[in-house]
């Protein structure tokens, strides 16, 4: 185990390593077309982005592509015709990382367009556009980006990510369950013959599988994104070490659930090299980052599965998911108890101490799932949900109270896991909505994976949690914010039916924020 950790490392150094002017050993045709995956980028920074894409051949799902490292070259350029290009090199896909290709660009112009490439042998990957994020020291006037979550691909279509297209976000954050890892032969929407995931070997396949979609892979060449993870990319509702079915040999599958993600995302090396070295044995990748947007906003994007304590009070030989009250569940109040990790919890203090010494204007909190309380009994008991924020209260009031000390600040959390679009009102004792409200929540539905929960369910919902001010239970979609230093808003878009792959789409609200005034508001 601490072998094979130590060996991808190397590999994964190695990789980087070679990169470097073109030259050598290519191979000179490949006998199918190796791009079949298509490209991305991410991470982006003022001054460099992350290009992305994986080889593959005899088909998607298999390791085709032999044991020797397979160079590839790529190209950078201020024009989509690639008339000036103003970066290029090579970068070797390694049969140890899946032959993914993670390339580092560096000393870009901030605030602009980049269009990039990738090629090897005479085949050419398609054309992707990527953007670096502006200067530090300067204010944008605006920024469009959007924020989606929960692509299961057995439940629908990717139209969503067809219409966001439209939209034209210049950023993207993905916020979990990109993949979902159950077999699905009877699907009700598209079906696909793999086993449950469990090996490395079935992570590659199951991120292969979803990023054959052409509706997906349009999306990723489009612009650049911001990742985290949820459940899904390992196992429903694990937490840290322990598994939802409590499966002993756990720990082997997470990491080689990570590695699998960490090859098809487009994330920086140092992500992979801080999870092996800083983070100790059992944490593999360093999701949790953060990204700025000049001083108009600061992404500090969170990672709530790999360091968070087990949910409370799960039910005999389970782990994983619970509903129960306070009173019959008193682990769940404990003080202790994480959602983050201590470190992870200073590291995010430390970063919106730092906004308010920047005069950042937007602290944006990009996690995995919904943030408000949501007492989930309507009636005079009390149900909570144990997998959610709500199974660490004692967490998030500190996070809250954290964010209440240095208000007024414009604090806003976007989420996903849930399904459904929720858009909250976040006090400072979130217990006392007579405590200030200090921050605003939206929290986005999913992209194609079902909820489960009727919409007359949502309305009792709402009835009785009043800093609710939006629960949409039934429909796909995402939103998008325009962002600009007076104002927030956010667009809530929805599909007309996630089961075809040509469903229309519509607007289900707009919801403002404006600075100095935390707490949405409908526009
Ligand atoms: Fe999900
Ligand atoms: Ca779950």
């Amino acid at each position: 185990m601490h072998l094979d950790r130590r060996h991808w490392l190397r590999a994964a150094l190695a990789a980087a390593l070679t990169c470097g002017p073109a030259r050598g050993w290519s191979r000179s045709s490949h006998a199918e077309y190796p791009f079949a995956l298509g490209v991305a980028s991410g991470s982006p920074s003022h001054d460099s982005v992350v290009l992305w894409t994986r080889l593959g051949s005899g088909g998607l799902f298999s390791d085709a592509m032999g044991e020797a490292p397979v160079m590839v070259r790529w190209e950078l350029a201020t024009d989509e015709n690639f008339r000036t290009i103003v970066r290029s090199g090579t970068s070797a896909a390694v049969a140890l990382l899946g032959h993914a290709v993670h390339v580092e660009v560096t000393g870009l112009q901030p605030a602009r367009w980049y269009w990039y490439r990738f090629a090897s042998g005479d085949a050419v990957s398609a054309t992707g556009r990527t953007r670096t994020m502006p200067a530090p020291g300067d204010t944008p006037a605006s920024l469009r980006f959007a924020f989606a979550s929960c692509q299961r691909w057995e439940h629908g279509w990717f139209a969503a990510w067809r219409h966001l297209l439209a939209d034209d976000p210049e950023l993207v954050v993905f916020l979990g369950d990109y993949i979902y890892e159950y077999a699905a032969p009877h699907g009700p929407v598209r079906r696909h013959s793999l086993t449950p995931a469990w090996t490395l070997a079935d992570y590659r396949r199951r991120h292969a599988l979803y990023k054959s979609d052409p509706d997906l892979q349009r999306i990723h060449q489009s612009c650049p994104w911001l990742m985290t993870w949820d459940d899904h990319e390992v196992q429903n509702d694990y937490a840290d070490d322990r598994a939802e079915d409590l499966a002993p040999d756990f720990p082997t599958r997470r990491a080689d659930a990570y590695q699998a993600w960490y090859e098809h995302m487009p994330m920086r090396a140092s992500a992979l090299r801080a999870g092996l070295a800083g983070l100790g044995e059992r944490h593999a990748v360093r999701v949790h980052q953060r990204y700025r947007f000049g001083r108009l906003a600061n992404f500090h994007v969170l990672d709530t599965r790999q360091f968070r304590h087990w949910q409370a009070c799960a039910r005999p030989g389970r782990g994983g998911q619970n509903n129960v009250s306070r009173a019959a569940c008193p682990e769940l109040t404990e003080p202790g108890r994480s959602m983050l990790g201590a470190a992870q919890e200073r590291w995010l203090s430390d970063g919106l101490t730092d906004d308010v010494r920047d005069t950042v204007g937007w602290s944006v909190l990009a996690q995995q799932t919904l943030f408000a309380p949501r007492d989930l009994d309507p009636g005079p008991g009390e149900s909570w949900w144990t997998d959610g924020w709500d199974g660490y209260p004692a967490a998030r009031g500190r996070l809250l109270a954290d964010i209440a000390a240095r208000s007024p600040r414009n604090t806003v959390f976007i989420g996903g896991d849930v399904h459904q679009n929720w858009v909250t009102r976040l006090h400072a004792r979130p217990e006392r909505p007579d405590s200030p409200v200090v921050a605003s929540e939206f929290c986005g539905t999913s992209i194609s994976s079902r909820s489960g929960m009727p919409q007359t369910r949502a309305d009792a919902l709402v009835r009785a949690n009043p800093h609710v001010l939006l629960a949409d239970s039934e429909r796909r979609g995402y939103q998008f914010v325009d962002l600009t230093p007076a104002r927030w808003t956010t667009t809530l878009r929805v599909l007309d039916d996630a089961t075809r792959i040509d469903s229309g789409a519509a607007t289900l609200a707009r919801f403002i924020v404006e600075s100095g005034r935390p707490g949405p508001q409908r526009a």
